[in-house]
């Protein structure tokens, strides 16, 4: 693994990486925490559910789940189908009326549930994606099978299930209230699995990590709560898969910055005033074949971290390869040119080292600039304009600004 250091002359203020931190914060947990508000509600006071409405929170973790799967299915996503599946057999051993088992051996299916969950979640939310319908995926699978399988052929054996039961349903010492409503060390296993899920801050980890809050929750509530603790965590995965979905299409997975797509959507809703930037790192296939394409990679992620702040306004899109875009909406061009010298200028004077080499290099970035007028009022003619100053910032020198 090569190691980077980056000594960033910091020109920008901190305060609006924190910002933006925080926006991101707030956007990502927006969708989580209105479900399993909402679900907290109504698990507080059920009689706001219509009792014609009932069936449907009874079985709305069920559909959730087979829909959840599917989408899973369909976004390639086996981790999710993973989870959706898991849910849906803890859920149906709990609401089930159980009759198929004894009932030691049904008391001990339900108390693993409780273990289940996080341990699963867990151990998913730490692997890699592998997809659905292939070997690796179908492994996975597989091991979800087997355990469910042991599980019930425990469950069936007589004695065993009760010996099991005991077993899961330890409490290290004596307590009451919250602390008393569930196994001590499932309470260790998921409060432990929602630290290090929500530490990976990524969609799905953290829907996982809501997933065991919700379960959790609705445990401490009591069994009337179930149906609504397995709602929001099915809900929640649900939504977890729709914003990795919109990360895929709209954030570039090297640089972390808008892409393409993303920048489609921001011209189509630009105003009358506007500057358009486009932005190329100079010579970058020689630095490419000087210290090698991985080196190349994480020069970009440098890169396209000081342009996420570029300031004045501005949004940052990867256009593709070494080339970028900043839309200035609702900005001149020459109001635009100030954060983008001080970007080009901050650029150019940080110094990245290459340990491996023993080295010390920098890149540099050219600019070219325009903005709407009368002679050109669509986006992505002003676009194009932008490039070829880019051009002519490249034939002048490179490393400046052309307008
Ligand atoms: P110029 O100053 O004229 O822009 O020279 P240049 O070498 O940067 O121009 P050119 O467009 O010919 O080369 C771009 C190079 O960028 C080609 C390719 O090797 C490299 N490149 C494009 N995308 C990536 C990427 O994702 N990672 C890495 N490491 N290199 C990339
Ligand atoms: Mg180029
Ligand atoms: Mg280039």
């Amino acid at each position: 693994m090569l190691y980077l250091a980056l000594t960033v002359t910091s020109a920008g203020s901190i305060e609006r990486p924190m910002r933006r931190a925080y926006s991101t914060i707030v956007s990502a947990s927006l969708a989580p925490v209105l479900i399993m508000g909402a679900c907290l509600v109504l698990a507080m006071s059920p009689t706001l559910v219509p009792s014609e409405l009932s069936g449907l929170v009874r079985y709305g973790p069920f559909l959730l789940a087979m829909f959840g799967g599917v989408i899973g299915w369909w976004f390639n996503r086996g981790r999710a189908v993973f989870v959706m599946l898991l849910l849906l057999v803890c859920y149906w051993l709990l609401v089930g009326n159980g009759a198929e088992f004894q009932p030691d051996g049904l008391a001990f299916l339900r108390i693993a549930t409780l273990y289940l969950i996080p341990v699963n979640l867990l151990i998913l939310g730490f692997t890699a994606e592998r997809g659905v319908l292939n070997p690796r995926g179908i492994a996975r699978m597989l091991i979800l099978g087997l355990q469910i399988f042991v599980m019930l052929m425990l469950a069936g054996q007589p004695d065993v299930g009760s010996a099991l039961y005991h077993l899961l349903d330890t409490r290290f010492f004596a307590s009451t209230g919250i602390l008393n409503a569930m196994p001590h060390p499932a309470m260790i296993l998921s409060v432990l699995a929602v630290i290090l899920l929500l530490i990976r801050y990524k969609p799905l980890e953290t829907s996982f990590a809501a997933a065991i809050i919700a379960i959790t929750v609705a445990t401490v509530m009591g069994p009337g709560a179930i149906q609504y603790g397995y709602l929001a965590a099915t809900a929640v995965v649900l939504a977890g898969l729709a914003q990795e979905a919109w990360r895929m299409a709209f954030v570039d997975d090297l640089t972390g910055l808008a892409g393409r797509r993303a920048l489609g959507h921001a011209m189509a809703e630009l105003g009358s005033q506007y500057t358009i930037a486009m932005l190329d790192v100079d010579h970058f296939k020689k630095f490419n074949d000087t210290y090698g394409h991985d080196v190349g990679d994480i020069v970009l992620k440098k890169v396209a971290r000081e342009l996420a702040r570029v300031g004045g306004g501005g949004k940052a899109f990867r256009y593709g390869g070494e080339e970028f875009t900043v839309v200035f909406a609702g900005r001149s061009a020459e109001k635009s040119y100030e954060p983008l010298d001080a970007l080009r200028k901050r650029i150019a004077e940080n110094k990245i080292t290459v340990p491996e080499k023993n080295k010390t290099v920098s890149v540099t970035i050219s600019v070219g600039l325009s903005e709407r007028d009368e002679d050109e009022t669509d986006p992505w003619g002003v676009l194009k304009r932008a490039d070829q100053k880019l051009y002519d910032a490249k034939q002048s020198g490179r490393n400046r600004i052309s307008s």
